[in-house]
C-alpha cells in the first residue's frame, strides 16, 4: 500500500549505498510513505574505498552514484537526480593522514569538482556539492576549504547549476553568498544542507525535524527538506531515516502548511535546480 500525499515529495539530500547499506530498499520505504523524488549525493570518497591521488580518481565515486540513481529512479513514481562533489572533510584526511599540504589538498579537491562539473555539463548530474569543515581546523585548512568552495561556485556558474554546501552550523552564510555572487553564481542557487529553519544568504535545505520545519514554514522564504540519510550500516541512527520527509510532509499538511509544502517540493526545486517535480511525476489516475 503506497500513500498518495497529493503532492510531489522531494528529499533534497541523502546518500544511497547499495554495496554496503540498504540501497534501493530505503528508496522503496520512502515511496511507500508517499515520497516521489530524491537528490542523491555521492558518499564521501573514503566510505566507498577511494583514496584519491589525482582528480580522475573521483570518477569511480561519481560513476557508482550515477548507477545508484538510475536504480532509484526505477523505484520512484518521480525520479532521482545525482549531486556530485567532494566532501569537505576529505581535506583533513589528506592533510592529517596522507601528508598532503593544505594547498595540495585544495588542488586535488578542486580537480575533483572539475571532474564532477563535467557530468553536469553532459547532463548526467544535476548539481555540485562542496563546502568547508564543520569542525575546528587550522587557518591554512580553512583558507584552502574556502578556495575549494569558491571553485565550486565558479564551476556552478560555468555549467549553470546549483551548488549544495556542507558547512559549519550557522544561520548566516552571507559571507559565502558574497563569494558566490563574485563567482557569477546566484546565491539563491547555493543550498546549505543540514540547515536550521531559517538561513541568511543562501537557500536552506532544512533537516526534517518538526521544530526546524515549523520555522521554515512560518518564515515564508524558499526552503527544501532533507534527511541526510547516510545509508551506512556502521552508523545507524546517525541521521534521519528515509521515511522522514514523507512523514513530515503529511504532518505539515495536517497542520495546514499546504503553501509551505508547495514551496519546498515544487517551487524551490524549480527555482534552485530548474527541475519540475510535477511534470516528472507519474501517478496512476484514480
Ligand atoms: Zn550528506
Amino acid at each position: 500500500m503506497t500513500e498518495d500525499l497529493g503532492t510531489p515529495v522531494l528529499d533534497n539530500h541523502l546518500h544511497l549505498d547499495p554495496r554496503h547499506g540498504r540501497g534501493i530498499e530505503a528508496v522503496e520505504e520512502f515511496v511507500r510513505l508517499g515520497g516521489t523524488h530524491l537528490l542523491v549525493v555521492n558518499k564521501p570518497s573514503w566510505l566507498l574505498g577511494v583514496e584519491p591521488d589525482e582528480p580522475a580518481d573521483f570518477r569511480a565515486v561519481f560513476e557508482e552514484t550515477l548507477e545508484t540513481v538510475a536504480a532509484a529512479t526505477e523505484a520512484l513514481p518521480g525520479r532521482a537526480w545525482p549531486v556530485l562533489g567532494v566532501h569537505p572533510g576529505l581535506i583533513s584526511r589528506l592533510v592529517d593522514e596522507r601528508d598532503f599540504s593544505p594547498t595540495e589538498a585544495r588542488d586535488l579537491m578542486r580537480g575533483g569538482l572539475e571532474v564532477a562539473s563535467e557530468y553536469v555539463a553532459d547532463g548526467d548530474a544535476l548539481a555540485l556539492k562542496s563546502g568547508r569543515p564543520h569542525y575546528d581546523v587550522t587557518d591554512a585548512v580553512w583558507e584552502a576549504s574556502n578556495a575549494v568552495t569558491r571553485r565550486a561556485f565558479e564551476l556552478g556558474a560555468e555549467v549553470d547549476c546549483a551548488v549544495q554546501l556542507h558547512t559549519e552550523a550557522t544561520e548566516d552564510l552571507t559571507d559565502l553568498a558574497a563569494v558566490a555572487e563574485e563567482a557569477g553564481l546566484d546565491p539563491s542557487r547555493v543550498v546549505k544542507h543540514y540547515a536550521a529553519g531559517e538561513l541568511a544568504g543562501v537557500t536552506p535545505s532544512v533537516m526534517s525535524d518538526k521544530d526546524r520545519l515549523e520555522r521554515a514554514a512560518e518564515a515564508v522564504e524558499p526552503f527544501l527538506m532533507e534527511t541526510d540519510f547516510v545509508d551506512d550500516p556502521d552508523r545507524p541512527g546517525m541521521v534521519l531515516g528515509p521515511k522522514t520527509v514523507p512523514r513530515r510532509v503529511r504532518w505539515l499538511l495536517e497542520e495546514g502548511y499546504d503553501e509551505a509544502v508547495r514551496r519546498a517540493h515544487v517551487e524551490t526545486p524549480r527555482d534552485v535546480y530548474g527541475i519540475d517535480t510535477e511534470a516528472t511525476l507519474e501517478r496512476s489516475e484514480s
